[in-house]
């Protein structure tokens, strides 16, 4: 499994794997054949388009959710271990990627809803030495 461009890796069973700068995370894709769900490539590794659209649905600590988990972690987790739940929204990432371009669309719930942006390079993290 190795980094293919600048902007994009391959991981095992045809997959694929590029920065989003609105979740701040890496989304994965696969293509060819396989258990669904798979998408179309057009094979290009620098202006890659991806179809259909990109879903990614996830949760995320609430500014309350994120307050009190740093209460109960500087009151040294007081009754760690039992199940415990921190206040938390969903949400949404939403894109079409088209010749290296990620766009967007405006159900996203993050800062880039709405906007279409080039996609990043990797972080460094996610590079090749
Ligand atoms: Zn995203």
């Amino acid at each position: 499994m190795a980094q293919l461009s600048k902007i994009l890796r391959n991981v095992e069973d045809c997959g694929l794997m590029f920065y989003c700068p609105g979740c701040k995370g890496m989304h994965m894709i696969k293509h060819g054949a396989g258990q669904r769900p798979r998408w179309q490539w057009n094979g290009n590794v620098d202006k890659p388009t991806f179809s259909p659209s990109i879903l990614v649905r996830g949760t995320k600590m609430t500014e309350k959710g994120k307050a009190d988990y740093n209460a109960w972690r500087d009151a040294g987790f007081p009754g760690l271990g039992h199940e415990r739940q921190f206040d938390s929204m969903p949400t949404v990432c939403h894109s079409f990627v088209t010749d290296g371009r990620i766009q967007f669309l405006s159900d996203c719930t993050h800062e880039l809803a709405g906007q279409t942006v080039d996609i990043p390079e990797l972080p460094e993290w996610a590079q090749d030495e």
